[in-house]
């Protein structure tokens, strides 16, 4: 048969990406943020997900959100910095919004696109001008996902290899699958869709699945059923993009960022699973990313 490269994700292979800080460092060398996340009612959508590239270690992350947000947000999120864009009447960004994306996009380092950004056909419009436009690498999430289903061919137009975090009802929709077929076979169908769309897919869920347009694919063994709650995936797209601001590759930052998200549910575990939240979880980054650097 095919020669298939699979792997576990051991902690020492994380320990060796994993970002380290001069004693000398400043919030410059740190690396750049900015997401693109939010619409009127999904507003901690994207709060979690700003947050997430901050307690990955990210130097400065920006939160381009509709402009209706823009209080709450701000309120929200103390070391996030916000900017307001253009929105249809739902609330979600609309298509003059991409331009200021583009200008925005310019100054970070990586750009993280989906959580919470809604479903409004003008809004999926703009993300997907977004994912084609933007020149820095890109995390693609959530609705940002479902802007792509049935336009899986735009990520080929994509300036650096993208990485999508779907989870298992959102890569039926990219896939045009059912729900229960990407459950049965979730390595072969993320190893497909990697090679196809050329880009990194993450299969989310127990045992999370990384597949790379090569073939090569990793399975995940941190994390646990407490991390079933509303916003855990945010926090992920968040820490594989505050990894990509401090210097690891897409494909590290896929890697380190899907073991580091289960690792810090694990420690927030020892206080329970059961009332878990995501907020929990994102608070257990630091500890968790100390724990495999040590
Ligand atoms: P989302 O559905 O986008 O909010 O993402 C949920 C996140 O929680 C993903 O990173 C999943 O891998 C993780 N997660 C959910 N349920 C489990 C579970 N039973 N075991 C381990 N991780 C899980
Ligand atoms: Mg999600």
């Amino acid at each position: 048969g095919q020669d298939i490269k699979q792997n576990i994700i051991m902690a020492d292979a994380v320990r060796a990406v994993i970002p380290r800080r001069s004693p000398a460092a400043h919030k410059g060398m740190s690396g750049r943020v900015l997401v693109v996340a939010g619409s009127r009612g999904l507003s901690g959508a994207a709060a979690m997900a700003a947050e997430g590239a901050l307690r990955a270690g990210a130097g400065l992350v920006t939160l381009a959100a509709p402009g209706s947000l823009q209080d709450v947000l701000a309120m929200k999120l103390t070391e996030v910095m916000t900017k307001p864009l253009a929105e249809i009447e739902a609330g979600s960004i609309n298509r003059e919004a991409v331009a200021d994306i583009i200008r925005l996009s310019a100054g970070n380092d990586v750009l993280a696109i989906g959580p919470g950004v809604g479903r409004e056909e003008e809004t999926a419009a703009a993300v997907r001008e977004t994912i084609t436009t933007a020149e820095c690498p890109i995390v693609i999430d959530a609705d940002a996902l479902n802007a792509l289903a049935g336009n899986t061919k735009l990520l080929n137009e994509c300036a650096a290899l993208p990485v999508l975090t779907p989870h298992p009802g959102e890569m039926a929709r990219l896939t045009g699958l059912s729900t229960e077929s990407v459950n049965a076979d979730r390595i072969a169908i993320a190893r497909q869709a990697a090679a196809e769309w050329g880009s990194i897919v993450v299969v989310k869920g127990a045992s999370t699945v990384v597949a790379f347009p090569d073939g090569e694919v990793y399975i995940n063994t941190t994390g646990n059923a407490g991390m079933a709650t509303g916003g855990t995936g945010d926090v992920l797209t968040g820490i594989i993009a505050g990894l990509i601001a401090q210097g690891l590759s897409s494909h590290d930052a896929a890697v380190a960022g899907v073991y580091i998200h289960g690792l810090a549910g694990d420690v927030a575990a020892q206080a329970g699973r059961i009332g878990m939240v995501a907020t929990d979880l994102l608070k257990a980054v630091p500890a968790a990313m100390y724990g495999i650097s040590s």
